[in-house]
């Protein structure tokens, strides 16, 4: 990379739309040497009375359920209404395989040729907590540089649905269609997630199995307590494939944000969001601190060698690697 330029000229392009300059701060922000990441730091912090206007839209479903289909398609609609839409994922599998599920771009075809897109694959370095603020600041970014949705995708799979859930405004579930069975394997988590739920492939053959799925999650919605006084999640069927029920997913969640908005509730998980962000940013950099210190780096595995045979009381571990940062 070049020699990163000042803060103050980097915004200025980023506000101006500069899409080479935002590709080159998103590389900053994922950057694991600590100048770039005060860069981005002081960029973040230049920007963020800029940031906040977008619609942030986490997605999820299983591999194979049609998100990057329907990311796609549900894009290219957006785009072609005018909205600006970009496209990020939190995939924490790319982490300890170096190969990202979500990071192939042609994926998206016809997004990544789309002027008014903008696709990023998930940063590929670091703990889901690290990948996921990482995200979390190319979000702030992107919204900066104008784009009014925000999509962020990531994989049904571990903890990485709750960290995009928790940096997004609603949280749409891709299903895909299938009999009862199909539902007894769902985590019971994700359906408390869902703001929305999207039953995909509900074309030709599929369609009929797609509504009865559908009808499934309705009822087992209904028998979970409600999250909301103002929204109860719908469940759609949708094509992503054959552009079919994207046009009433864009009005329900229009009509999340109108709800949300009104009752307050929009801007309250938005303000939870960003306590929380703190907190698991200040662990991850506690963290890292104490896996940098010299003198714990040499003491550790003597510490969890005793504490894995029983010699030593995990409390008493604690104690001492505690004394030795002074806490
Ligand atoms: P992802 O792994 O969740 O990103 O899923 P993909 O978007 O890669 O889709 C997986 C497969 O399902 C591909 O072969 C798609 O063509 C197919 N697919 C995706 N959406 C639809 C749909 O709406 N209808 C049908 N019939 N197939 C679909």
């Amino acid at each position: 990379m070049r020699a990163p330029a000042n803060p103050a000229e980097l915004a200025a392009a980023i506000r101006a739309g500069d899409r080479a300059v935002l590709a080159r701060a998103i590389t900053l922000v994922e950057s694991t040497k600590p100048e770039h990441q005060a860069l981005a730091r002081e960029l973040v912090q230049i920007l963020l009375p800029e940031t906040g206007r977008a619609i942030r839209i986490g997605i999820t479903g299983v591999p194979g359920a049609g998100k990057s289909t329907t990311i796609d398609t549900f894009g290219s609609n957006l785009t072609a209404a005018g909205h600006r839409v970009a496209v990020l994922a939190v995939d924490p599998s790319s982490t300890r395989t170096g190969g990202s599920i979500l990071g192939d771009k042609t994926r998206m075809a016809r997004l990544v040729n789309d002027e008014r897109a903008y696709v990023r694959p998930s940063p590929s370095s670091g703990t889901l907590g690290g990948v996921a603020a990482k995200t979390r600041e190319t979000m702030l970014l992107c919204e900066a540089a104008g784009f009014d949705v925000i999509l962020v995708e990531t994989v049904g799979v571990g903890q990485s649905e709750t960290a995009v859930a928790d940096m997004t405004d609603l949280f749409l579930v891709l299903m895909l269609p299938g009999a009862g069975d199909e539902l007894q394997g769902i985590k019971k988590g994700i359906l408390e997630l869902a703001d929305i739920i999207a039953v995909n492939k509900a074309d030709g053959d599929g369609a009929m199995r797609a509504k009865a799925a559908a009808a499934e999650y309705r009822a087992a919605l209904h028998i979970m307590a409600p999250r909301s006084r103002v929204w109860s999640p719908p469940v759609l069927t949708i094509s992503g494939l054959a552009n079919q029920g994207l046009d009433a997913l864009w009005e329900q969640i229009v009509a999340y944000r109108q709800k949300t908005e009104a009752s307050g509730d929009f801007a309250a998980r938005r303000r939870a969001q960003g306590v929380r962000w703190m907190w698991t940013m200040l662990h991850e950099r506690v963290a890292e601190r104490l896996k940098r210190d010299p003198v714990l780096k040499a003491r550790l595995p003597a510490l969890e060698a005793d504490v894995a045979a029983g010699r030593l009381a995990p409390m008493l571990a604690v104690e001492e690697i505690a004394g030795v940062i002074g806490l």
